[in-house]
């Protein structure tokens, strides 16, 4: 038997379980590691904060998809990859060897500079984390009249959290304080202007502060690169994604950035029988952003070259859209779209996106046998 080993639930190994179950495959070994039953969608975690969807409404159970493809789920996080020697350590002290490796397992939050908060720093991922965590923090802000929260982050991302939380704090409590902080290099720089007009335009009629600085943490809120303070009961960090910890020692040639050096199959460029896709890796022929687009259009990629590697098959390159669409949401049910040098902004749009996010979730939810 071969060993096909999936770290990690993410969007693209959605993917390759839906054409595991479609393509059985004959001789081989398969497992998915992953420390969860469920898959957030991120795309609808704001949706969730601001309260127009339930929990079940924006997960993914992978037990199904697990059990039609004839795969073993195991719960457990990875904390080693040996490239060299085919094998992974897991947190339970288990190593695995596999004959092909796929790894599908996000990024993390870059919380460098922000560690002196301590326990009032909540970043955003493990998205499981800040779910568990994110009722208890509304409870709070409910009972203190003078709650301030701050945001840190200039990414689409952190400006959903900071629309979203913003909606939810209204409901709970009119005179809390929300500030969103970001680096000189803007908001949301790698957008249109108008859509950074427009989404600036809405949070400053809404009333959060948005401060221009490099931040750095402090214990009681963050301190600004002008030298002066925002005092904060806490701070959710939305900044940039960083590479987890064990793929410095994996052996795999990583990017400049640390993330995993892929080429156009998804395949490392220094290990061919390892996969990466999603936002654990960097392409190396082409400049792709980590975003939950790319992960989720690579998937049916990933999933049939991962076949043809064990049928001896051709693979087959995936080319990323070169302007994949965005639909930013603003709290209350009014997004603004972001496509190439276009934008467009209303109640429509979030409708829109709340179609497509549910359609995505609803395809991976259906019962299977
Ligand atoms: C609030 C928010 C909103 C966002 N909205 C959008 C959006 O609207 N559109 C968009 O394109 N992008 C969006 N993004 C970005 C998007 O979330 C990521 O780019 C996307 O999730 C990356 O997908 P992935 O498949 O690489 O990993 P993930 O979706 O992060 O999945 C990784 C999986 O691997 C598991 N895992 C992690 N580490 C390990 C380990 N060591 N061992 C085993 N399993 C592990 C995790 O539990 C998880 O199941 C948003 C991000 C955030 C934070």
């Amino acid at each position: 038997m071969k060993k096909l080993v999936l770290v990690g639930g993410g969007h693209a190994h959605l993917f390759v379980l839906k054409y595991l179950l479609e393509h059985h495959l004959e001789g081989v070994q398969i497992t998915l590691i992953t420390p969860d039953y469920f898959q957030i969608y991120s795309g609808m975690l704001p949706g969730w904060i601001a309260g127009h969807y339930a929990l079940e409404n924006i997960q993914i159970d992978l037990r199904p998809w697990v059990k039609a493809a004839h795969a073993t789920l195991m719960l457990d996080t990875m904390v080693g990859v040996n490239a060299d020697s085919r094998s992974i350590r897991l947190v339970s002290g288990r190593v695995i060897q596999y004959d092909l490796l796929s790894l599908d397992t996000g990024s993390e939050t870059n919380i460098s500079g922000l560690e002196f908060i301590g326990k009032r720093l909540l970043p955003v991922k493990p998205l499981s984390n800040f779910i568990g965590t994110w009722p208890r923090l509304l409870d709070e802000i409910q009972k203190k009249p003078d709650y301030a929260l701050v945001i840190v982050g200039g990414g689409a991302a952190s400006v959903e959290i900071a629309f979203s939380v913003h909606f939810a704090m209204q409901k709970v409590n009119t005179h809390a304080k929300i500030c969103l902080v970001f680096s000189e290099t803007g908001l949301l720089a790698s957008h249109p202007i108008k859509v950074r007009q427009q989404i600036t335009e809405r949070m400053q009629r809404l009333g959060i502060q948005l401060i221009s600085h490099r931040v750095t943490g402090v214990e009681n809120g963050v301190l600004l690169s002008n030298g002066h303070t925002v005092v904060a009961d806490v701070v959710i960090a939305a900044t940039g994604a960083q590479p987890p910890d064990w793929l410095s020692t994996s052996g795999l040639i990583l990017s400049n950035d640390g993330f995993i050096a892929v080429d156009a199959f998804q395949r490392s460029v220094s290990h061919a029988n390892v996969f990466a896709t999603g936002d654990v890796c960097s392409r190396q022929d082409v400049s792709v952003t980590r975003s939950g687009v790319h992960a989720v259009h690579a998937g049916p990629f990933l999933a049939k070259n991962l076949c043809a590697v064990l049928s001896d098959h051709v693979l087959q390159s995936y080319q990323p859209h070169r302007s994949p669409l965005y639909l930013i949401s603003c709290g209350d049910q009014y997004a603004v779209a972001s496509w190439g040098k276009f934008s467009y902004r209303g109640y429509w749009v979030w409708r829109w996106k709340n179609y497509i996010d549910r359609g995505f979730v609803r395809k991976f939810s259906r019962s299977l046998q």
